[in-house]
């Protein structure tokens, strides 16, 4: 499949390509240009074309493109998926949820263009003054492998509705979803030249973004390391940056938990996606009068977890998602038994056998009294593996949730409304769940404190970030 630059389709100019492989069976499934900078330069060249006019349409027009695109991704929603599970590794199941997450994002920014406005504000003898809000001009996305299709929505929705032209960088594994999704929304009626999508190595083609001079503001998804390196390239050319990074998403569970709806929610935080996503639950807290029995119903529902591709509609969880990845959960692993840092109870190896041969597939693993310093509770885990903590006391289980560098999501298990109000005031995220994990609509502001980032993804906050105020200030 090649890029797609002002409605073209192009390959590199050095005429390299990179494999798309399928992790549930090593096979090569496509294969994508590897971009260079001259590509970076000619989609910027592109969104600066296609700027004024899309600019200068009525937002309520942007919002029927929106609509449109929608439309026409929902229709061909099964397809996508395929292609999606495919490149990616998940259950078709979970594939499908995030093509039909994509089609709400742009359908709930449609939906509130007819009533976006600026401000006015009155200042008696000094005049009146008029605040508009403006696009920023060419913005740049990247994203990572994990979620391509939900967030190329979270950032191409708000991004378009407020009138700016894209350069979009998928990553290098799972570029082929976005891909078509792109085609299909120029097909729906957004003009050429407005969404840009370039493949190519994050060192190459993503720094090259990020140091445009063309390209005003740089949203950007991924890991920790990368957007510190993001914000320092940005920095040089003042450009606006919006970084979404790694998290440990904590879960307490409280002594009048529902058990039932907390395992369910313990096993769906973590697995979900093979455990790679951003606010995955990452480190589980039980109070301890119900640990025992919490952890052997967990125990129970994830050994009762079917691995395997993703494109069996009876999987409950595909393969990582590469080869790294599996190296890298490995490692991690290994090191906590070697290291006695926990006691893995079940899983806590790759997983042989012929359906698993050539595929990236690790085992549901859980690890219960990990040791303070075992690295489950201090690094992220992008892979299905969930250290088990007990708790005595809520001061505890606070002080332990806050005890790592990242501040993406949280969730509590009660029914008491005094627990919640003591963790959603004091535990250090951008959202707190409530009998829950996971999940963000598009109407829900969403984004990071602490390392796990700057800015805001959804509702009305995204649309404004991708907007400048232009102030008119009047004396009558
Ligand atoms: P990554 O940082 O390696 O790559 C992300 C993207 O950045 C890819 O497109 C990559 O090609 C590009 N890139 C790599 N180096 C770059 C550079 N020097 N300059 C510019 N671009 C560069 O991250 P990953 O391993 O692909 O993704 C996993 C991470 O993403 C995890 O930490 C996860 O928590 C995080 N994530 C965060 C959110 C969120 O909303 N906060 C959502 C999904 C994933």
């Amino acid at each position: 499949m090649q890029m797609r630059i002002g409605g073209v389709e192009v390959s590199s100019a050095d005429e390299r390509w990179m494999p798309v492989i399928n992790p549930a069976t090593g096979a090569v499934l496509d294969k994508v240009p590897e971009g260079t900078l001259y590509e970076v330069d000619e989609a910027v060249h592109a969104a600066e074309t296609a700027f004024d006019a899309w600019a200068g349409r009525t937002v309520r027009d942007r919002g029927m493109v929106l609509f449109k695109a929608a439309e026409k991704v929902r229709v061909q929603h099964k397809d996508l998926a395929a292609l999606l599970t495919a490149e990616q590794g998940k259950p078709i199941r979970e594939a499908i949820d995030e093509v039909r997450g994509f089609a709400n994002i742009l359908e709930f920014y449609a939906n509130i263009a007819g009533a976006l406005h600026g401000d006015y504000l009155g200042l008696g003898p000094l005049g009146d003054c008029l605040v508009k809000r403006e696009p920023i001009g060419v913005c740049g996305a990247i994203i990572p492998w994990n979620m391509p299709v939900l967030l190329m929505g979270w950032k191409i929705g708000p991004a378009l509705l407020a009138g700016n032209t894209i350069v979009f960088k998928p990553a290098s594994s799972t570029p082929l979803t976005t891909l078509t999704i792109a085609s299909l929304i120029e097909q729906a009626g957004l003009p050429l030249g407005v969404l840009n999508t370039i493949t190519g190595r994050g060192e190459v083609v993503g720094e090259a973004m990020v140091k445009h001079k063309g390209i005003n503001k740089i949203s950007f998804t991924g890991d920790i390391e990368t957007g510190y390196r993001v914000r320092e390239l940005a920095g040089s050319h003042l450009k606006e940056i919006h970084l979404e990074l790694g998290g440990s998403d904590p879960m307490i569970v409280w002594k009048d938990a529902d058990i039932g709806t907390a395992v369910d929610g313990a096993v769906r935080g973590r697995f979900y996606n093979a455990g790679q996503t951003c606010t995955a639950v990452k480190r589980l807290y039980l109070h301890e009068d119900v640990a025992d029995q919490f952890t052997s119903r967990l125990r129970q529902k994830v050994e009762a977890l079917r691995v395997g591709n993703g494109s069996n509609h009876l999987v409950d969880m595909g393969p990582l998602s590469g080869k790294t990845q599996l190296e890298q959960i490995t490692a991690i692993v290994r090191n906590v038994a070697e290291k006695g840092q926990g006691t893995i109870i079940t899983g806590g190896s790759r997983l042989s056998g012929p359906e698993y041969e050539n595929g990236f597939f690790y085992a549901p693993t859980l690890v219960t009294e990990p040791v303070p310093e075992c690295q489950l509770l201090h690094t992220e885990v992008f892979g299905p593996v969930l250290p088990v903590t007990r708790v005595s006391d809520l001061e505890t289980a606070i002080a332990m949730a806050n005890s790592t560098r990242y501040g993406l999501g949280a969730s509590v298990w009660t029914k008491d409304l005094s627990v919640v109000r003591e963790v959603f005031s004091r535990v250090q995220a951008g959202i707190v769940w409530v009998n829950r994990h996971l999940t963000i609509p598009p109407e829900i502001p969403f984004g990071g404190v602490k390392e796990s980032g700057l800015g805001r993804e959804n509702g009305l906050q995204a649309w404004q970030s991708y907007t400048r105020t232009k102030s008119l200030f009047m004396k009558w």
